[in-house]
């Protein structure tokens, strides 16, 4: 709970006016216990894993065949009983990780030194941390998921996942709940070394999901963000790990590509893209547009 009443004592308490998102945050949380503070992340994951892939995921339903050219993997369709199935089992399995840690969320932020109170973040606080923690969260799930490729890691566990060997959106979550649980761990991380305000908390949550819900499109759009940021693998990179599926030793990383190129696990997926390019100059304008974006040119990894 904030220690101030009303704007005045927090304009006085800051020495400044507040800004239009402080007065707002001041009458939402004015009178709100800190540790419900923290309980619109569920709420804010959850909207955003239910909305965000609804476009593309009925483009893919209503339009398969103006869908296809953008489709990574053109030749599979998903019917709609997959996508109620994969999202359904994908909610009621985070809800029973995140439930829980609904319960400790409150302490766990005390420990990891989150804040509530004004001043907000400014925007340059903000995309800082969001920079730290997406490439702590990248070092260690990196890790963490080439250790669920291991023979024990994969039959126990991660297989769930990689059931999707085509993956759509809703994927992104679709998995065993231990891999939930474990890969939490990176996305507190960030958190956990450099504490921020709540609310950054929140937009991280958010952005950590929008980011994975986009790597498991299977689209691969004009406007990729690939093509501007370097070392950024986007939708193409991620897809390929899911054909290759449990024996691929390729592209364990989730956002950017650094470590697959520092540890040397993107050589199937070089040698794959090369193998298309190669088959495209031969073919030329012969080649199918479904194999120039797709994985129809045969496994190698
Ligand atoms: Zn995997
Ligand atoms: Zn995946």
């Amino acid at each position: 709970m904030l220690p101030y009443a009303t704007a005045g004592e927090a304009e006085a308490a800051l020495g400044r006016a507040l800004t239009w998102a402080e007065a707002a945050w001041l009458r939402y949380s004015a009178s709100v216990p800190d540790r419900y503070l923290h309980w619109p992340n569920i709420a804010i994951t959850l909207v955003v894993y239910t909305l965000a892939p609804l476009p593309l995921a009925l483009f893919d339903l209503a339009a398969p065949a103006a869908a296809a050219p953008y489709k990574l993997q053109p030749k599979v369709q998903h019917p709609p009983a997959t996508f109620f199935r994969c999202y359904m089992d994908a909610v009621r399995v985070s809800l029973l990780i995140i439930g829980p840690y609904q319960l400790i969320s409150y302490p766990a932020a005390k420990i990891m030194d989150i804040r509530t109170g004004l001043p907000l973040p400014s925007m340059g606080e903000i995309m800082a941390q969001l920079t730290v923690y997406f490439l702590v969260e990248d070092y260690l799930n990196y890790w963490l998921h080439r250790l669920l490729h291991t023979k024990w890691g994969y039959e126990k566990i991660h297989h769930v996942h990689h059931e999707f060997t085509a993956p759509m959106a809703y994927a992104a979550w679709y998995g065993h709940w231990a891999e939930m649980l474990i890969l939490a761990v990176p996305s507190l991380a960030g958190p956990a070394l450099v504490p921020c305000h709540v609310t950054t908390l929140w937009i991280w949550f958010a952005a950590r999901l929008v980011e994975s819900l986009n790597i498991h499109s299977g689209f691969k759009l004009p406007f990729n963000a690939e093509k501007y940021i370097p070392f950024y693998g986007g939708a193409e990179h991620h897809d390929y790990h899911h054909y290759i599926g449990g024996q691929s030793k390729s592209n364990f990383a989730p956002v950017f590509t650094y470590c697959d190129y520092i540890y040397g696990t993107d050589k199937g997926y070089k040698y794959h893209k090369a193998t298309l390019a190669k088959l495209k100059e031969l073919a030329g304008s012969d080649v199918q547009k479904g194999a120039d974006n797709g994985f129809n040119g045969g496994k190698q990894d």
